[in-house]
């Protein structure tokens, strides 16, 4: 494969960040927002994981070590996904570049289909804000929208306010030892990024230690404002 299926027109965002820094929680709002299409690596490798398949049994014992699956398999997932026709809207990467292979073979996808990427967006937050919220995370495996023990409880509890499943997942990597291996590999290896895409002035740095609703609307108008 060598393009995307995403127009020259629409918006290609990255959202970059540490584990637990409020990416997908962000994403989704943006996807609502804003029609664009979320694209978490993170997910799509879970599924491959769920599904048995060759690159998922591949990853899977990666993901539970807390470490970055091979460039290879994620690129290869990512570049499938960007082929489906709902990517026409627009997408937002949650999780994905996470290393500098990853940030360059995106750019060469993306000239191969004559695009640019609008923003890549850091959510900053502190390395302890990360293990609170981590620690509390939890999805619901009906509809996958994000919770959180304290920070974002349901309205009733362990039932979906979304679509009112009751089946919530937690992550079995979300525990406290696969977290310091996940934060020792943002910092060694996705950290370097935000001086790569502030080298191709696409870098946007957002305070992302205040409440959801608070971020959602910076992170809005700078969407609004980069997608013109
Ligand atoms: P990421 O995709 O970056 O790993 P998530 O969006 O899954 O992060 O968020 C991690 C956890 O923190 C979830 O339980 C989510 O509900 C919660 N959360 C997200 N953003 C905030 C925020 N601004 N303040 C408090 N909790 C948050
Ligand atoms: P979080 O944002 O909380 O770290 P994700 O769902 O994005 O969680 O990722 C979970 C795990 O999946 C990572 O710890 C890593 O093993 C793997 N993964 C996800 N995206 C990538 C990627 N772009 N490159 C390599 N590994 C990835
Ligand atoms: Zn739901």
């Amino acid at each position: 494969m060598d393009g995307s299926n995403v127009p020259d027109a629409a918006p290609v965002l990255i959202l970059l960040g540490p584990p637990g820094a409020g990416k997908g929680t962000q994403a989704r709002k943006l996807e609502e927002g804003f029609g664009l299409v979320q694209l978490s690596t993170g997910d799509l490798l879970r599924a491959a994981v769920a599904a048995g398949t060759e690159a998922g049994k591949q990853a899977k014992a990666v993901m539970e070590s807390g470490a970055l699956v091979s460039d290879e398999i994620v690129l290869a997932i990512l570049k499938d996904r960007l082929a489906e026709p709902d990517c026409a809207k627009g997408v937002i990467l949650d999780g994905f570049p996470r290393t500098t292979v990853q940030a360059e073979a995106l750019d060469e996808l993306l000239k191969a289909s004559g695009q640019r990427i609008n923003a890549a967006i850091s959510l900053d937050v502190d390395d302890a804000e990360m293990v609170t919220r981590i620690a509390g995370r939890f999805t619901c495996g009906g509809c996958g929208e994000g919770y959180h023990d304290t920070f974002k409880a349901p309205v009733v509890a362990e039932t979906c306010d979304k679509c009112g499943s009751t089946e919530m997942v937690r992550r079995a990597d979300d525990n406290a030892e696969t977290v310091a291996s996940r934060l020792e590999a943002y910092h060694a290896q996705t950290a370097p990024l935000i001086d790569y895409y502030d080298g191709k002035g696409a870098l946007v740095r957002v305070d992302a230690m205040g409440d959801i609703g608070a971020i959602a609307s910076d992170l809005g108008a700078i969407v609004s404002r980069v997608s013109a």
